[in-house]
């Protein structure tokens, strides 16, 4: 069953859960969350279906590359945006980052870009 034919289905359901409840009045508290249920799952489903999400697994994939993508995207900004402090040993000044030796008042680490600081 594809996802069209899984958003059909809960589209069927939904309406004749929908249309109970109308003849039966007594059944409208019971069906309601049951309906409001059916209407999130089908909006989520017919989402993944038009961005060209077939399967619960590739929708799995998608999101732990995503998770991947923002941790490394969160270390790239600390390691370019905030600056730290270069360490002197004797007359030398070292990367905080790579333990290169870096020049004196440069923005910026040669050898791994780390943004610097605090000279
Ligand atoms: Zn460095």
């Amino acid at each position: 069953m594809n996802l069209t034919d899984i958003i059909n289905q809960l589209n069927s359901i939904k309406a004749s859960s929908a249309a109970f409840a109308d003849t039966d009045p007594d059944s409208l508290k019971v069906l309601t969350p049951d309906i409001d249920a059916l209407t999130s799952a089908i909006e989520m489903l017919t989402a993944m279906r038009d961005t060209k999400i077939e399967t619960a697994d590739e929708l799995k994939d998608i999101l732990d590359d995503y998770k991947k993508q923002a941790l490394q995207l969160k270390i790239l900004q600390r390691k370019f945006t905030k600056a730290a402090r270069p360490a002197k040993k004797g007359d030398i000044w070292i990367c905080p980052e790579c333990g290169h030796k870096i020049t004196p008042n440069h923005g910026h680490c040669h050898w791994c870009g780390k943004k610097l600081g605090g000279w």
